[in-house]
């Protein structure tokens, strides 16, 4: 399936070959830091699957809980992560959904890390909800 987007400045903008049936939820504490919401979630593309259209992302060398080294790709102006890679034998990267123009059809599959989803995730559906911002 193809798929594209933008960071939300408009910066950069980026399409992808994706597999619809392998997109994923991560619970890991650094998608919750980095991500800046409760879980991200993505897919893990081939590298020669991603193609960027224009804009330069902005590299942040990360140490995984793995020991290895990921280089986290997002946009320098507005901080709207693009993608994760390993640093230094990436044939991979996991591709951030959030910013996909197709992000509502986009189901997870499968959920990763959940020894660190957050406790109150599974009540978000009871609470009280407002639909829009108040004009
Ligand atoms: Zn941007
Ligand atoms: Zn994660």
């Amino acid at each position: 399936m193809q798929v594209d987007g933008t960071c939300h400045c408009g910066e950069i903008a980026w399409e992808a070959e994706i597999d619809p049936q392998a997109v994923l939820v991560c619970h890991c504490s650094d998608c919750q830091v980095l991500g800046g919401g409760a879980f991200r979630w993505g897919t893990l593309i081939a590298k020669e699957a991603f193609i960027l259209l224009h804009g330069s992302p902005k590299l942040y060398r990360k140490t995984a809980a793995s020991g290895a080294l990921r280089d986290l790709a997002f946009c320098g102006t507005c901080g709207t992560s693009l993608y994760g890679t390993h640093a230094d034998h990436s044939t991979t990267l996991s591709l951030r959904l959030s910013g996909a123009r197709q992000a509502p059809q986009l189901r997870p599959a499968m959920q990763m890390w959940t020894a660190s989803k957050i406790s109150w995730l599974d009540s978000l559906c009871d609470l009280p909800a407002i639909e829009q911002p108040m004009p």
